[in-house]
């Protein structure tokens, strides 16, 4: 059989070239030298599952009403704990029924929302750096990523009055990211004011990836969108149990806020999933109840690890901000050296894995992402190795 060639579609080869290339072999060639590499390039929680959400799951795994296909929207019961959660940390109120959306984890939902809302030609409003799935989701509905570069001089925030008037007049969806991967910066309730009237202006729908607001520092709360007036009538949030519970291998998430914007995702869905294991939606009550009990903890966790790996490397002469929030530490590249020239250094000299910023598009160019999902005493060795093999 001769077969013929196999060609991918447009859309795949219109894919952004893969970045990380060249650094994956620089890692698996230090790997192959036996080199201890120091893996500082996971977005992925390194501890486990709390116990009583795994306990939850075993006995819904062993009751035959969960083997059946669950609903497209989630149970009720889930989406009743997603209200009582949101109504008890953010003081918002949501209708179980209409305004809260089980996803397959939350990436799931913001890749397929454009689908619902974005025509061919359609213009999408992008923040860079940022999670690759936004321009992805764009762009297989057909739209048209805008970039929105998040600058130092903006705090890190994309400048709504800096998109020009006809880009704001053809956009038809935004998404926005807080607390942000990769810089960890956390947008406050006047931004979100700001963000709520420019989308009533200019009739953008507004898709916010809250996935990481309760992985927070120094008892400082992340706020919701929703809870600035007027959000719900222009978008929803998106957020995952993934970082907050260790969850990210069980894939469940959920989006709450404007009705119609979630029947529009919800259509999407039915055409191409069949929701959530049961199972894990009722260990996903379990998590949701537990409030603080399980959470509290990891939060330390990561801020004692924040607080050796921050100030080691200022020590260095690094040019880094203490993040407020998830577990993202962004460092402007020294000078001399590009994002992707500091991350090779870091990995050939100090066998410390590390993102180039501009992996998360052009703007994160000059930065370089390190992760806190590796012990205290792994942090601590990274400093001291990066001091040995100088900058
Ligand atoms: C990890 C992550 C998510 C979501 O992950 P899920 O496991 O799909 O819920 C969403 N947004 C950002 C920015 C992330 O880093």
């Amino acid at each position: 059989m001769a077969g013929f060639p196999i060609e991918f579609s447009g859309r795949i080869k219109a894919l952004p070239p893969y970045l990380f290339a060249a650094i994956d072999e620089m890692k698996q060639k230090a790997i192959a030298r036996g080199v201890d590499i120091i893996n500082l390039g996971i977005g992925d929680p390194d501890l486990p599952t709390p116990a009583p959400i795994i306990e939850r799951l075993k006995q819904a795994a062993a009751d035959p009403k969960n083997h059946q296909y669950p609903s497209y929207e989630g149970l009720l019961s889930f989406r009743q704990a997603v209200a009582a959660w949101y109504k008890r940390r953010f003081g918002v109120t949501l209708d179980p029924a209409s305004e809260v959306l089980t996803l397959i984890g939350s990436k799931e939902g913001i890749g397929h929302v454009p689908l619902a809302f974005v025509d061919p030609g359609d213009l999408v409003l992008i923040p860079s750096p940022g999670y690759p799935v936004y321009p992805v989701g764009a762009s297989f509905a057909g739209g048209v990523p805008h970039i929105m570069p998040l600058l130092k001089k903006n705090g890190f925030l994309p400048d709504l009055n800096a998109i020009p008037q006809d880009v704001a007049r053809r956009a038809k969806l935004m998404f926005v990211n807080s607390p942000n991967n990769p810089t960890s910066v956390v947008a406050d309730k006047d931004f979100f004011k700001r963000l709520v009237a420019f989308a009533l202006e200019h009739r953008i729908i507004v898709c916010h990836d809250a996935a990481y607001s309760e992985i927070f520092y120094d008892g400082r709360r992340p706020p919701s969108f929703l809870e600035v007036e007027g959000a719900r009538d222009v978008g929803i949030e998106f957020h995952s149990l993934s970082k907050t519970f260790n969850m990210t291998g069980w894939r469940i998430g959920f989006a709450v806020g404007n009705k119609q914007v979630l029947a529009g995702l919800v259509k999407v869905k039915s055409q191409l999933d069949s929701g959530v294991f049961q199972a894990v939606q009722e260990a996903g009550i379990i998590a949701l109840q537990s409030d603080d009990q399980l959470t509290e903890g990891l939060r330390k966790v990561y801020q004692e690890r924040r607080d050796v790996l921050v100030p080691g490397l200022k020590q260095l002469g690094l040019e880094v901000d203490l993040p407020r929030a998830a577990f993202y530490v962004w460092i402007a590249t020294p000078k001399g050296y590009t994002s992707t020239s500091f991350t090779a250094h870091l990995l050939e000299k100090a066998g410390i894995v590390t993102t180039p910023g501009n992996g998360f598009g052009e703007a994160g160019e000059g930065y370089i992402r390190m992760t806190l999902t590796t012990s205290k005493e792994r942090l601590v060795e990274a400093v001291e190795r990066i001091r040995n093999a100088g900058l």
